[in-house]
C-alpha cells in the first residue's frame, strides 16, 4: 500500500493551484514519486551532519518534470495527506 494517495496529492496540488510550468525548463507535465522523504529536523547546530533516529521530522513528497527532471517538494502535512497515525509532520 502507497504512503499516500496519488490522485488525492494531485487533487490538493490543483486546489492550491500548484499548477505553474517547471521552474528550470518550463515544461508542463509532470509524475509524482513513490514513496516519499521524511527530513530530520533539528534546532542545534552541534546535530548538523549527526545521524538522527526518531525526533521531529518534515516528511514530503516530491514532483519531478518529466521533460528535465527537476524535482519540487511538498510537505505532505500542509496538504493534508499524512496517515492518520503520524501527525508529527507539518
Ligand atoms: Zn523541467
Amino acid at each position: 500500500m502507497a504512503i499516500f494517495d496519488k490522485q488525492l496529492a494531485i487533487k490538493k496540488l490543483t486546489e492550491r493551484n500548484a499548477l505553474l510550468p517547471c521552474h528550470r525548463c518550463g515544461h508542463k507535465s509532470f509524475g509524482i514519486v513513490d514513496g516519499v522523504t521524511s527530513y530530520s529536523l533539528i534546532d542545534d547546530q552541534n546535530m548538523i551532519g549527526s545521524v538522527m533516529v526518531g525526533g521531529p521530522s518534515l516528511p514530503v513528497l516530491h514532483v519531478f518534470c518529466e521533460n528535465c527532471g527537476a524535482v519540487t517538494s511538498h510537505s505532505l502535512g500542509i496538504l493534508e495527506l499524512l496517515p492518520k497515525d503520524d501527525e508529527n509532520g507539518k
